[in-house]
């Protein structure tokens, strides 16, 4: 270990002239650098130096030790410059040409400076985004000198190579992240419920241990885009006073469809001047007191039902569609209700819904996206006489989703946009989507990608890495400034690959998916090649599957939707496609058997693949059930659950997946709550 040196004169000097310029950290395990930090600490600089701290230890050996710039013992000659220091300043260090959020990473002498442009709130960010420039040239100097990768969450899924010695070459760049918004939001119900979990400390640090893998992917914010259905309220605050705010039905009211009890998703009347100045009147309550460095945008996102106004103002803007002639609800006035406003095939509004859940290309629906623009933009020309940078915060979404055609945004609209990408990726999903994406960019949107992709799939293995990556390249090159997925359900032991490439193009949009798979399949070592053919063989069944398929999957299995994957998973897992898992996964466990590392890592695909067996068989159990309900057949399901349940209990800790939205799934989704005997049914 280190012992303080009391004068700096008498500095430890492991620093080489034969290795030119090149800054030592550490030299055969031994410790010949000290981390120096800012006297006054905050909580991105304090994360930042645990994770350095941590990393370096677990590649070398050895801990480096941290003194604050203030005092006068010094340690070692060598130094990394951790946080903005006065000294660091003197040695021409200038952060003030960095954008929100940037970092520099520079090695020259016998310092190594990591800093970056960071505000005082915490880690992670909770109602408003905090700069982690420190923490990201940690992170940038972790990947590249170290090649550090985080696989999935937990130390098991952290890949860092070993280095006895630790030389850093001179080096000096600059950094940023690379949206200003880049999130995938764990569901609510995974951090609130414990149901699905034995042992409610491995719920609590499995959670703690994705939120840290998502920090070290960099998947936060910078700055908020985080907006949704916003008017909620409307209804009940100008139903009496306004009612033109409000859709007008093909029956002449301006009102909520029937089972719409409160009125919270109300379509709007979106031609309405007095609805424009009511949005802006309500903004402009909202930012009173707020900078204009941190205005947030009006939020102009329409609540969750599709565009349905007949009125002649609104009608105006659409652009023509031959689609409005073949539409009951728009040429002969049939009205769905609120639960058939996604699924009204028949009505073809938004017949831009499958029955489990999926958006597709509706031959019977028209686009409203023309009119949702022109809102858009009257929107945005109200605030901008109110504040001059004023933006707007749209969706397209629903039936207007598809680009408009005649309408072209003016500078300043932000669209959220919500693509019908989901399991199974289709080729044909992946050009309608790079279509519609080109298009809303070609009328001048910013865009925010927001897709429900990573909800579908529950524990399945199913692949659909490479096909995303393609497409969130492509987007990414055209107007892309943020994103939000829906949602990190975490699959982490069969879906590994796709997820770990969702996460890793966030910070390398321009690279080819094989080679941030190759990433992922090198932490295998010896297994490397075993361990991709196993995936190789989820991604050709993952790609076989058509959407058609699906729907009718779920149609023969009793419906569910796109989140219940559940439902169907025997059907995408059949005996032979598992018989045939099982075989190539053992060829991966035998190929790394010598390596620990790796064969711990392929024991945890393993206890992935055995969860899904599990889990089949429980289904198959409960299905016998539903069709024979008899005791015996529920005792027996019961038992089949059971298994699953204590399998579960027995590897949770190892972060192999989310226990608790796995559970929430099957037990509402599927039915199995009726199998409960011995627990709170109403947990
Ligand atoms: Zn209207």
């Amino acid at each position: 270990m280190f012992s303080p040196l009391v004068s700096t004169t008498l500095l430890v000097h492991c620093f080489s002239l034969a290795s030119g310029h090149a800054v030592e950290l550490v030299q055969d395990g031994n410790a010949c650098a000290e981390i120096v930090v800012p006297d006054s600490s905050y909580p991105v600089l304090d994360f930042a130096i645990q994770e350095l701290q941590y990393h370096i230890e677990r590649a070398s050996g050895t801990k480096l030790p941290v003194r604050k710039e203030s005092d006068p013992n010094t340690y070692f000659q060598n130094k990394i410059f951790l946080g903005l220091l006065s000294s660091s300043v003197k040695d021409g260090i200038d952060l003030s040409a960095l954008p929100p959020a940037g970092y520099l990473v520079c090695a020259r002498a016998s310092r190594l400076y990591l800093v970056g442009r960071d505000t005082s709130g915490n880690v992670g960010g909770d109602d408003e985004p905090t700069w982690h420039g420190t923490l990201w040239a940690v992170y940038d100097f972790l990947e590249n000198e170290l090649g550090v990768r985080w696989l999935w969450p937990g130390r098991l899924g952290e890949y860092i190579p070993t280095q006895k010695t630790i030389r850093v070459p001179p080096c000096e760049r600059h950094g940023a992240p690379r949206f200003q918004d880049a999130r995938l939001i764990v569901p609510q119900l995974s951090r609130e419920a414990t149901f699905g979990w034995a042992d409610s400390s491995n719920h609590d640090r499995f959670l703690k241990e994705q939120d840290t893998w998502l920090l070290r992917h960099r998947l936060v914010a910078t700055k908020s885009l985080q907006y949704g259905h916003t008017f909620g309220d409307y209804w009940a605050r100008f139903h009496k006073t306004n009612p033109e705010f409000f859709a007008l039905l093909p029956d002449g009211n301006r009102i909520p469809l029937a089972g719409d009890r409160d009125g919270t998703n109300v379509a709007l009347c979106l031609s309405q001047p007095s609805l424009w100045a009511q949005i802006v009147a309500d903004w402009q309550e909202k930012i009173k007191g707020v900078s204009s460095d941190s205005l947030p945008p009006v939020n102009v996102c329409e609540n969750d039902t599709p565009g349905l106004c007949t009125c002649p103002s609104c009608r105006a803007w659409d652009s023509p569609d031959p689609r409005f002639d073949i539409s009951p609800y728009w040429s002969q006035g049939k009205i769905p209700t609120f639960k058939e406003r996604f699924h009204g095939k028949g009505f073809g509004i938004a017949g831009t819904s499958t029955p489990w859940g999926g958006v597709v290309l509706p031959e019977d629906a028209p686009s409203l996206s023309d009119r949702y623009a022109m809102f858009y933009n009257a929107v945005l020309q109200l605030a901008r006489g109110v504040c001059p940078h004023a933006t707007v915060f749209g969706y397209a979404y629903a039936n207007y989703w598809e680009a408009p055609k005649q309408t072209h945004l003016h500078e300043g609209v932000i669209i959220s946009f919500v693509p019908p990408l989901w399991f199974p990726y289709t080729t044909e999903m992946s050009r309608t989507f790079r279509k519609n994406w080109q298009g809303w960019r070609h009328a001048g949107a910013q865009l925010v990608l927001r897709p429900n992709l990573m909800l579908a799939g529950h524990n399945l293995p199913i692949f659909y890495a490479k096909r995303f990556a393609a497409d969130f390249s492509y987007a990414a090159k055209r107007g892309m400034i943020g994103t939000t997925f829906d949602s990190l359900c975490g699959a982490w032991a069969t879906q590994g690959p796709t997820l770990y490439t969702i996460a890793r193009i966030h910070t390398h949009p321009e690279w080819k998916p094989a080679q941030i798979l190759d990433e992922y399949y090198r932490a295998f070592g010896p297994a490397k090649v075993a361990v991709r053919r196993y995936f190789e063989f989820w991604e050709k069944i993952s790609n076989k599957l058509t959407e058609a398929d699906v729907g009718r999957f779920h149609e023969e299995e009793g419906g569910g939707g796109f989140k219940d994957y559940v439902l169907i998973a025997d059907r995408i897992c059949t005996p032979e496609v598992l018989t045939e898992a099982r075989r190539l996964l053992q060829i991966a466990q035998n190929a790394a058997q010598d390596n620990d590392e790796a064969a711990a890592r392929a024991a945890f695909l393993e206890k992935g693949l055995r969860n899904v067996e599990l889990t089949l068989e429980t289904l198959s159990a409960y299905k016998t059930y539903k069709r024979r309900p008899d005791e015996s057949a529920k005792k027996a399901a019961q038992g089949a659950l059971e298994k699953l349940m204590k399998y579960r209990a027995s590897v949770e800790h190892e972060n192999i997946c989310d226990m608790g939205y796995l559970a929430y799934r099957e037990m509402r989704g599927a039915g199995w709550k009726e199998l409960l005997t011995n627990v709170d049914k109403n947990d």
